[in-house]
């Protein structure tokens, strides 16, 4: 294991596990359903040329992406699948996207037009996946006018346009209720119902990593997993991910603070007796969550320790009183595995009043990702 970049905070990620858990993905939702991995936002900030490296050879459908700047970044790293940008496509973007030959999601017939003008301009395909609202709100054609839209969209069809896909979003596969998924559903169904033409072959997709683990009856013919593969639980009563990333910085100092001594911005912390003290190398400009402060907690010499006073920029202090040999150098896990403890995502992002997604895409570019097969266990 090469030490080099891991001189003060850094990111271990684990390909292997990575791969488990699209393993899990892929058969959970059965064998015939494609998997599309959403690489958007760096791979959850894990690092999108890393991660694609790693599931190149399971054969995934394509890759999702939330911009068109990410789709042209996979193709420039030589990713010749599908790729599909699955948020809204801002006006200025179409012909990017369609020079890039990505695919884009459509929700309304102004950015149907759009793809259009852009596919004529460039003399290419434009690919896309209509997306029909069914309860998110935020992105697609809406369920409820289906019968005025649906004919519309009608006439824009033909060429230059090709469309590859068609998807919805859940907002709430990841709660136990099966009802509010299942509604979305039946929408979904109706609207296809009302919808012209299909084309044969046309991709149907709504699952994520929720949807996908929880309802193998919606997988339908692709899935769209986020979270789960990157180690971030997926919802109650799923089961639990392989862990992916670990978060680890070094002690820097350590101190015998005597009792009355406070730590951190506010003194939020007063020692009530003679306690240790280790000053960890890594704070809020990595992404560790001010919320941790007198919250957290760190693993270090196979100890769970609490952080002590208030998270700063660049540093954080543990209390590491009663822990045996620590020393300067050593090596805190702030979320990850260390030897027989582990401190999940979720509890890191309960602590920080949080999701795990924004935990790991909130990991700044202060701290090397570190790839290796078995994430430096
Ligand atoms: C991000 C995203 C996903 C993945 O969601 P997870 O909950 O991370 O699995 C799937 N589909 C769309 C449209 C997304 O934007």
């Amino acid at each position: 294991m090469s030490t080099d970049q891991r001189t003060r905070a850094w990111v271990d990620v684990s390909a292997r596990a990575l791969r488990e858990n699209y393993r899990q993905v892929q058969e959970t939702a059965g064998e015939g359903v494609r998997v599309i991995p959403m690489v958007k936002a760096d791979a959850y900030g894990l690092g999108m040329t890393q991660c694609v490296k790693a599931l190149e050879p399971l054969d995934p459908w394509g890759y999702g992406v939330a911009a068109v700047e990410e789709g042209v970044r996979l193709r420039e790293l030589g990713i010749s699948r599908p790729v599909v940008v699955l948020s809204p496509v801002p006006p200025g973007s179409f012909l990017h996207a369609v020079k890039a030959r990505l695919s884009v999601s459509v929700g309304e017939l102004g950015a149907l037009a759009r793809l259009r003008d852009a596919a004529r301009t460039a003399g290419l395909p434009g690919r896309f996946h209509l997306e029909v609202d069914t309860g998110m709100g935020r992105a697609g054609f809406d369920w409820h006018r289906a019968g005025d839209w649906a004919s519309q969209v009608e006439a824009l069809l033909g060429p230059p346009l090709e469309w590859e896909g068609c998807h919805t979003h859940f907002h709430s596969a990841d709660s136990s209720d099966p009802e509010p998924t299942s509604l979305q559903w039946r929408r979904l169904m109706g609207v296809l119902e009302i919808l012209p033409s299909r084309p044969k072959g046309l991709l149907l997709h709504a699952c994520n990593s929720a949807g996908a683990l929880r309802r193998s009856d919606l997988a339908a013919d692709a899935v769209r997993p986020g979270i789960f593969l990157y180690g971030g639980a997926a919802g109650e009563g799923l089961p639990d991910p392989t862990p992916v990333a670990s978060l680890r910085a070094r002690i820097v100092l350590i101190r015998e603070a005597v009792a009355g001594s406070t730590v951190g911005y506010g003194a939020t912390y007063t020692a009530r007796e003679p306690e240790r003290w280790a000053t960890v190398a890594v704070g809020y400009g990595d992404g560790l969550p001010r919320l941790l402060g007198n919250r957290g907690e760190g693993v270090v010499r196979g100890r769970k320790v609490p952080v002590i006073g208030r998270i700063s920029m660049d540093v954080t202090v543990l209390n590491v009183t009663g822990v045996e040999g620590v020393e300067v150098g050593d090596v805190v896990t702030f979320f990850g595995r260390d030897g027989r403890e582990t401190i999940t995502l979720e509890e890191v992002a309960d602590h920080a009043q949080t999701i795990s997604n924004e935990i790991l895409t909130g990991l700044t570019q202060r701290l090397p990702r570190i790839w290796t097969d078995d994430g430096g266990y």
